[in-house]
């Protein structure tokens, strides 16, 4: 009687299980590519099986049980789902964007509560869109870099209750900027290390008093934070702005890179960010206009007015200079071994979500990485870099299905990964008509949702919202 029950019991939870889970996938007709070599190469055709979120099977010859779901890869090649280290997103409806390029991780760089409730219901299945990690709002000091959004704290002890907020809230990792006082950075380092929370973004520089940084040097300099456990440092602008004190010297920068390497510090450059913002200047603003702009949160881009304004008016050619340092700083770091990671910022300014981390590929080859490298950065490395690499970033048996397909190879070109022929996340199978839709409602905003989210967000940590809420 006992036994039965139990088999009953276990029924039960079967089918419960079975409501949640995705279609068993056979992926017929593949060809696979081993990024740990040192020189990739793509296998003959292989079919892979996936039974719920994981690749169960790779082989040249599989037989799946009859309910699997069989798909014809026609020749083409599949890679580990691509993950963008460093987007915001503002609202839901941009999540389908980045799930249409292939993009099955994203790391929301400036989290509110809003965002573990998306997060909760991607991994549940009830909303489509890529696996959304997200940092705490991001913690900074009054100053030159403060945004609206920004958690702020002065003192070492409203950090750390500003940290203990955040793990209260449910985030465990935090997003610190630059303007962060001494005595708020130790504040936050101390706590968050007590909480077990993780740290990445810009490196704080403390006060910044006038003169900073070409006639004085920051009151906290840059390589204090090459051995404060960051996660990641974000956005290569920033290092040469702190680290080389905004001096475009070669040598310094090369010299730079090799300290970081040496620290182990990761680092995601984010180049899309500032070409992005240099193709306004060349464009006198038509840039802002493109296809995919639909995409962009409607909030977000009211509140960047003032930067597109300012950028549309920017002398194109220093700007032009200052990018092709931040990309020779790039390889110089590539070069000397720092563990780098593709974000694109997304989200923000006018990088679009999706399309902006194939951009990032593109530029970090343009910099002259190896297409290999570029991929490394956007599917290996960040699982490296998040401690997941037995689980994420390549496709073996046993690993995650984040899978994305592609009709030609991406090494030969990024920009068969803007419309691939199909996308798994999790499991899930989404075929070009389900990223053509996906794209579809992309487009279709909801002010008023994210007005609503982000207010909530913003009271929920302690600001002022009368500017926002015109009280
Ligand atoms: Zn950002």
């Amino acid at each position: 009687m006992i036994a039965r029950l139990l088999a009953m019991a276990a029924m039960v939870l079967a089918c419960l299980t079975a409501t949640a889970r995705a279609d068993d996938l056979l992926i017929r007709n593949v060809r696979l590519i081993d990024l740990t070599a040192e020189t990739p190469r793509w296998s003959a055709p292989q079919s892979v099986l996936v039974t719920s979120d994981r690749i169960a099977a790779i082989g040249p010859d599989i037989t799946a049980p009859d309910d699997t779901k069989v798909i014809d890869g026609k020749g083409g090649y599949l890679l580990p789902g691509l993950t963008d280290m460093h987007v915001h997103v503002w609202d839901r409806a941009a999540l389908g964007a980045y799930l249409a390029h292939g993009v099955t991780t994203v790391r929301n760089a400036s989290g509110m509560p809003f965002h573990l409730d998306l997060a909760a219901k991607i991994d549940a299945g009830t909303l489509a869109g890529p696996r959304l990690l997200t940092t705490g709002p991001i913690l900074n000091s009054h100053g030159a870099n403060e945004q609206l959004n920004h958690q702020f704290v002065a003192t070492e002890e409203e950090a750390r209750a500003a940290v203990r907020w955040q793990h209260a809230a449910g985030f465990r990792h935090i997003k610190v900027y630059s303007n962060l006082t001494r005595e708020a950075w130790a504040g936050i380092r101390a706590e968050a290390a007590t909480l077990g929370m993780t740290v990445m973004g810009h490196t704080p520089e403390g006060v910044r008093a006038s003169g900073v940084p070409v006639d004085h040097p920051f009151d906290m300099g840059f390589d204090q934070f090459l051995d404060a456990d960051f996660v990641t440092i974000e956005h290569v602008e920033s290092i040469v702005w702190h680290g080389l004190r905004n001096r475009h010297d070669s040598a310094a920068a090369r010299a730079l890179a090799q300290r970081i390497a040496a620290s182990g510090t990761p680092v995601d450059p984010t180049l899309v960010a500032f070409r992005n913002l240099l193709h306004v200047a060349e464009t006198k603003g038509a840039y802002l206009r493109r296809p995919g702009s639909e995409w962009m949160n409607p909030m977000l881009v009211a509140t960047e007015q003032p930067v597109y304004d300012r950028w549309t008016n920017e002398a194109v050619e220093p700007n032009r200079a200052a990018f092709e340092f931040y990309k020779q700083m790039t390889k110089m770091m590539a070069d000397a071994g720092v563990l780098m990671v593709a974000g694109s910022d997304a989200g923000i300014f006018t990088n679009i979500p999706g399309g902006s981390l194939i951009d990032e590929l593109e530029l970090l080859a343009e910099a002259g990485l190896s297409p290999a490298e570029a991929l490394r950065m956007a599917t290996l490395n960040p699982a490296q870099v998040l401690g997941e690499e037995d689980a994420r970033g390549t496709v073996a048996q046993g690993m995650a299905a984040d899978l994305v397909l592609t009709g030609a190879d991406p090494l030969q070109g990024f920009a068969t990964l803007r419309r691939p022929a199909l996308v798994v996340a999790a499991g899930r199978l989404y075929d070009r008509a389900a990223l053509d839709a996906l794209l579809t409602e992309a487009a279709q905003q909801d002010l008023s949702r994210t007005q609503a989210n982000v207010v909530a967000g913003l009271k929920a940590q302690g600001n002022d919202v009368s500017a926002l809420t015109g009280g």
